[in-house]
């Protein structure tokens, strides 16, 4: 069989732990017997971001701008535990934040649906879509420690030098603050996105934030999304038999689980980071999380949703045998690989992802799966695989296809 030839590279990420283990797994098994893989590699694994002090995140997000799509495995955000564990030179900042802060944009997650996994909230039958602002607030902010009493303030000082002061707190003792901020740009970006994948997608936009609480900062979102969304959108929302809708982000919550799914809900960067975690763990698994950063101009870069599965890898490195779910990181590699294919106009690269994505769901519909499936599925006669023969299953599963 002759391998499908591509034109131009994907940019590709390397990662971290047990997903950077899947990872090559992946690539051999699924993807380099039947193309001709091109990739621009970038090792964004801790060891080698250490080594170049993080610049080869820098260049790896330079490059998904010259090309327009990448794929990226999961990786390490160092945190204390991490300084003496990889001897590093500092706790570098997430890669994912690094790569969100150049590329901007907004990143939509949605859970993979299969038969034989059933959402534990028994209303939803659609999958819910979150898009989370990719750009600044907790990521992005300024912290410091108030060693002891003192007055904390903003101060903003303006191109001609005038300041203006807003008095954070009077501290009697040690305390804490944290400075955070956003662009109007990047907010409005992020309303055009979401406006624009619902239209695509055909379902109804959600938006919550925080502004009873929040009336300065949260509320120029909510400004933001209904201003563009009365000027540009909603004529076309209303031809397409969609809607807009904006609550306050703890209605929202209630009434996401009430609902029977079938939306997108976006939200602001923090609380996509833990929402998309709860609503994928609700659908079944994390692992069955897909993720993908939309920037303003047209790049993409997919990924998984989940971590890297540190607590799997430890038992790896112990030479025991691993159930690690690799679905949503092939799906990663398939996404991106259809976004090339669509590119560049190959599309046998389109049909070949279509095939994998479809193998792998007919596989665990088959009966073969990991282990955090085969603990919450409805199918009977399910066998259990380690993380290698699963891969190896849904190569089997294309080949029959
Ligand atoms: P995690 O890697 O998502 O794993 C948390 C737990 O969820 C695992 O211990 C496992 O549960 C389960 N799980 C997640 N993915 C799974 C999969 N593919 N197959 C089977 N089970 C899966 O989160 P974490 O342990 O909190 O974080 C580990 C590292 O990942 C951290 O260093 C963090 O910085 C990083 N991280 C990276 C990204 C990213 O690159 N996008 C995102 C999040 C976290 P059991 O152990 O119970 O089996
Ligand atoms: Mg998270």
């Amino acid at each position: 069989m002759e391998k499908i030839r591509m034109t131009t590279p994907l940019v590709e990420m390397d990662g971290d732990e047990m997903t950077r283990i899947l990872w090559q797994i992946i690539k051999d098994e699924l993807l380099l017997p039947y193309i001709d893989l091109k990739t621009e590699y970038y090792d964004l694994g801790l060891k080698y971001r250490d080594e170049t002090d993080d610049q080869v995140t820098v260049d790896a997000s330079l490059a998904t701008k010259k090309y327009g799509v990448a794929v990226k495995c999961a990786t390490i955000t160092p945190n204390a535990a991490r300084m003496p564990e990889y001897n590093l030179k500092q706790m570098w900042k997430s890669p994912n934040g690094t790569i969100r802060a150049i590329l901007d944009g907004t990143v939509f997650r949605a859970p993979i649906v299969v038969k034989g996994i059933d959402p534990t909230v028994r209303t939803w039958k659609q999958p819910i879509t979150i898009a989370r602002h990719a750009y600044g607030d907790v990521y992005k902010a300024s912290e410091m420690k108030i060693p002891g009493p003192g007055k904390a303030e903003i101060v903003y000082t303006d191109a001609q030098g005038h300041e203006e002061r807003v008095l954070i707190h009077e501290f009697d003792g040690p305390g804490i603050v944290q400075g955070q901020h956003n662009l109007c740009g990047s907010i409005e970006s992020f309303a055009r996105s979401c406006f624009n994948f619902a239209l695509d997608t055909k379902q109804d936009l959600w938006f919550s934030t925080k502004d009873t609480i929040s009336k300065k900062y949260d509320h120029t979102f909510k400004d933001i999304f209904q201003e563009i969304y009365d000027a540009e959108y909603k004529e076309k929302f209303e031809a397409a038999g969609i809607e807009y809708f904006y609550t306050l982000i703890d209605d929202a919550v209630a009434r996401v689980i009430r609902s029977e799914g079938g939306f997108i809900w976006a939200v602001k960067n923090y609380d996509g980071d833990v929402m998309s975690d709860m609503i994928a763990t609700a659908f079944g698994s994390l692992a069955m999380m897909t993720s993908v950063l939309v920037a303003p101009d047209g790049t993409y870069e997919y990924e998984a949703a989940h971590g890297t599965v540190q607590r799997h890898y430890y038992k790896y490195l112990k030479g025991e045998e691993t159930s690690t779910n690799s679905v949503a990181t092939i799906f990663a590699w398939t996404g991106a690989l259809r976004k090339r294919g669509e590119l560049d106009q190959i599309q046998e690269l389109c049909a070949f992802a279509d095939k994998l994505e479809k193998a792998t769901i007919a596989t665990i519909e088959g009966g073969q799966m990991t282990k955090d499936l085969a603990l919450i599925t409805t199918l009977d006669n399910v066998t259990t695989l380690n993380s290698e023969d699963f891969i190896k299953a849904i190569r089997a599963t294309m080949d029959q296809m």
